[in-house]
């Protein structure tokens, strides 16, 4: 028995079984991935060159005209599903070819579906003739021959304009530099297409004796489709390695940064805006005494903040939205067992593509510690300051006794100018209304002076509020007045009137301006009589702020000594402390402004300083 071999069966039937294999593959690619729609063009267009080789097969050995023909006729209908498939799985790939020219080829080929059901045969012969026996690698088979349907025309053009379509798509994506993809992809498709649309019609025009053979063409296409999709499947895979690598960097950087935060104790929060959930890392949770299961509500948080808190730290939130993006801020926490904890908190807000906020990323950190450090040096440094006022007052007891002494001697005097008057036998009551006049007034001069020294020597908070610069230099030339004209010294001001008011602390201010005046005072002791002058004033500094000057005419500094005189302890006096220019430096910086000395051209030395109308504090 010999065995006789099938070349064209076996040909043919590889053919549908391979198209139909890579179909499967990549139906069940599609299936778990319905938005890939590549695969799912793909098994469309595999499963029906598969179809079209097995109805040319089948067509080869038909027994009848009918038989035939009607092979050919349903074979139409794998044919469009596959060029329709081209179409786009071209477009998807290339990411080109004319939008109008797709869909009128697939408007076309469905279209030509009509006549090709309505004929007596199919699209392809309006009247089939005969059919022919011929042999064709060692096997019999059919061939048909017949009269061309003129609809046909409409199948000739779809194909046509597929190469139309195709040819423009790759010369689209040569010119973007895509020359591989261009040439390989595209050029392929298109010799394939050229491949299918000749064989048809040289078959059907007789001109090849052949059997129709277009399913290779479509192997080729569907083979360079393959291609094109497997080298998408590669990509995918290497960068699903490279992302799952970048992964694990990321969960060991994560791992190192909550390691570094656990160990500053920093709290970590992101606030997603458009959904308004709160997500806070475990720290975050412990400082704000939160349990690590509660639910986080921002207005739950504000409530843990101290009511006078609340409207800065919502200012600063708003602020970072509306401007910068950043944020930072400190506030109080009064937690639910009633312990208070100071927090830091600083953060950014992330924008969408379009520039609206989407949420805010932050940390806070306890600074409990350094609050309360900070509150005790400013304690400290309140009674540094109230302490050398007081000295410094002591040192002037002399002349506010005197300046006491004044009213209540003059008030001696017209109480007993009353007395007198009230002995005599015609009593003169508008002598006596005017002595009680005068009793009231210096009575009131004494309760001035009074008020200025208990004002100077409490020992109250730091109170910044609008302050007139000038009346602070008149109220502490009028303390010190006796003093100086005890010493023989003049001074002389010159205080611009109008002067805008700054914020300040009225006492504090007083301090340093009575503390330069005396300093001033002391350096012209030894002075001949006649030059003892000093001189304060203020001014203007256009955006800048106010300025005062204390001008002496006085011994002068060493230079070297020009920053030295306001360290601690620095004096050249048997009696100082040393500590009157360091402390003023301090309520000065505490203003915003630099205390600074400078020797004048002639004698003497200037201390000068500058309040901001903004006020940035320096330590
Ligand atoms: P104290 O007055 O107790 O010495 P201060 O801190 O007020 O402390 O002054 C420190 C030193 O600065 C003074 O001892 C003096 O030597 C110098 N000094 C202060 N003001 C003047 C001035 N107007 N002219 C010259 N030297 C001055």
């Amino acid at each position: 028995m010999t065995l006789q071999m099938s070349w064209v069966t076996l040909l043919w039937s590889m053919n549908a079984a391979a198209c139909l294999t890579l179909a499967v593959v990549n139906l069940i690619v599609w299936l778990n991935a319905r938005n890939e729609w590549g695969h799912l063009l793909f098994f469309a267009a595999a499963a029906s060159a598969s179809t079209i080789a097995i109805l040319e097969l089948l067509g080869m050995h038909a027994g009848s005209i009918l038989e035939f023909s009607n092979l050919l006729r349903w074979a139409h209908v794998p044919y469009c599903v596959l060029i329709v498939s081209i179409v786009w799985f071209a477009r998807i790939f290339m990411g080109a070819g004319r939008i109008w020219l797709a869909w009128t080829i697939t408007g076309l080929r469905t279209v030509a579906l009509l006549p090709n059901f309505l004929a007596t045969y199919n699209l392809n012969y309006g009247q089939v003739t005969a059919l022919k026996h011929i042999r064709l690698l060692g096997e019999d088979i059919t061939i048909i021959e017949g009269k061309l349907n003129p609809w046909m025309s409409l199948g000739q053009l779809s194909s046509l304009l597929l190469l139309a379509y195709l040819l423009d798509a790759s010369r689209t994506i040569w010119r973007r530099g895509e020359k591989r993809r261009a040439l390989f992809f595209g050029g392929s498709l298109i010799l394939f297409t050229l491949f299918a649309a000749l064989d048809v019609v040289l078959v059907q025009m007789n001109v090849l004796q052949l059997p129709y053979m277009v399913s290779f063409a479509f192997f080729g296409i569907i083979v360079v489709m393959a291609y094109e999709l497997s080298r998408d499947v590669i990509r995918a895979s290497r960068l699903s390695r490279e992302l799952r690598a970048t992964e694990a960097g990321l969960r060991e950087t994560q791992q190192r940064l909550s390691l570094a935060a656990d160990a500053a104790h920093l709290g970590i929060w992101v606030r997603d805006l458009k959904k308004d959930e709160i997500w806070a890392s475990e720290n975050w949770r412990d400082l704000f005494g939160f349990t690590h299961t509660e639910e986080l509500i921002f207005e739950r948080i504000l409530e843990r903040m101290h009511p006078e808190d609340r409207a800065i730290f919502n200012q600063n939130f708003t602020k970072a939205i509306s401007s910068d993006g950043h944020y930072e801020t400190e506030y109080r926490l009064i937690l639910p067992n009633g312990q208070m904890r100071w927090i830091s908190s600083r953060g950014r807000v992330e924008t969408n593509g379009g520039g609206a906020p989407k949420l805010l990323r932050g940390i806070s950190v306890d600074i409990t510690d350094r609050k309360r450090a900070e509150l005790e040096v400013a304690q400290q440094r309140n009674e540094l300051t109230h302490l050398t006022r007081v000295t410094m007052l002591g040192e002037l007891s002399g002349s506010i006794a005197h300046e006491l002494n004044q009213p209540l001697t003059a008030i001696l005097c017209n109480a007993k100018a009353i007395g007198h008057l009230l002995d005599q036998e015609r009593i003169d009551l508008g002598e006596i209304r005017e002595a009680l006049k005068d009793i009231v007034a210096e009575d009131k001069r004494a309760g001035e002076v009074i008020h200025r020294l208990r004002l100077l020597l409490t020992k109250g908070e730091v109170q910044f509020q609008p302050v007139d610069l000038n009346e602070i230099v008149e109220e502490v030339l009028k303390l010190v007045r006796v003093d100086l004209g005890r010493h023989g010294v003049t001074a002389q001001t010159e205080l611009p009137p109008g002067l805008p008011k700054i914020d300040a602390d009225r006492v504090h201010l007083q301090q340093v301006v009575l503390n330069l005046v005396l300093n001033a005072a002391d350096a012209m002791a030894n002075n001949p009589a006649d030059s003892r002058a000093l001189i304060v004033r203020t001014g203007h500094l256009k955006d800048e702020g106010l300025f005062l000057s204390v001008t002496d005419d006085g011994i002068g500094i060493a230079p070297e000594q020009l920053e030295k005189v306001f360290e601690p302890f620095y004096t050249t006096k048997s009696h100082g402390m040393g500590l009157g220019l360091s402390v003023c430096r301090t309520i000065v910086a505490a203003h915003g402004g630099k205390l600074l000395a400078t020797n004048n051209p002639t004698r003497g030395a200037t201390f000068r300083f500058v309040l901001p109308f903004v006020r940035e504090v320096r330590a």
